[in-house]
């Protein structure tokens, strides 16, 4: 590889990088997410999760009452929108994480860069058997997760920080 095939390579990468680190600020933000320049001489930041553009946490917001959200599953998904467009792709892995009303909202498992995308229920389906024994335990890179976990019930599994798998807990025992 020649040094500009190289740099533009890099380029791609840090590019890519960037994206990757909106998207996981956006997604951990209880919403809507937005920076706002405050009179604190920092660089603007959330006033919802207090995260500014480059990862830093400028603030730790007040905590607030824990939102009602999803436990996060894995579907399959086809038809799908996001404020940037129609993001619909043939039948496909989709990290759900919320709900409203007619809608799934999540994000493709493979592609980043789009969170809070909607997938109406209606198009959308739990995975079959053989599709979870397809996908379960793979490794993606890039992508919301880094590596697929889903339970007997689809419900996602996470990676704890000593490498064990993190199932989460039955709804009646969270808060
Ligand atoms: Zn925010």
């Amino acid at each position: 590889m020649s040094s500009d095939q190289q740099i533009q390579s890099a380029v791609a990468a840090a590019a890519a990088a960037r994206d990757h680190l909106a998207a996981l600020i956006e997604r951990q933000c209880p919403g809507p997410h937005g920076y706002v320049q405050h009179r604190d001489r920092q660089q603007p930041w959330c006033p919802r999760c207090g995260y500014g553009a480059n990862g830093e946490r400028v603030r730790t917001p007040a905590p607030e009452p824990p939102r009602e959200r999803m436990t996060a599953r894995y579907m399959m998904a086809t038809t799908a929108y996001h404020r940037s467009g129609d993001l619909s792709r043939p039948a496909d892995l989709a990290l759900i994480y919320g709900e409203d009303g007619e809608w799934w909202i999540g994000e493709w498992v493979y592609g980043y860069g789009f969170v809070e995308v909607r997938f109406p229920k209606a198009a959308t389906r739990p995975l079959t058997p053989a599709e979870r024994e397809r996908f379960n335990y793979r490794r993606i890179e890039g992508g919301p997760v880094s590596q697929i976990l889903i339970r007997d019930d689809g419900l996602a599994g996470q990676l704890g920080a000593d490498g064990r798998i993190v199932w989460p807990q039955p709804p009646d025992q969270r808060r």
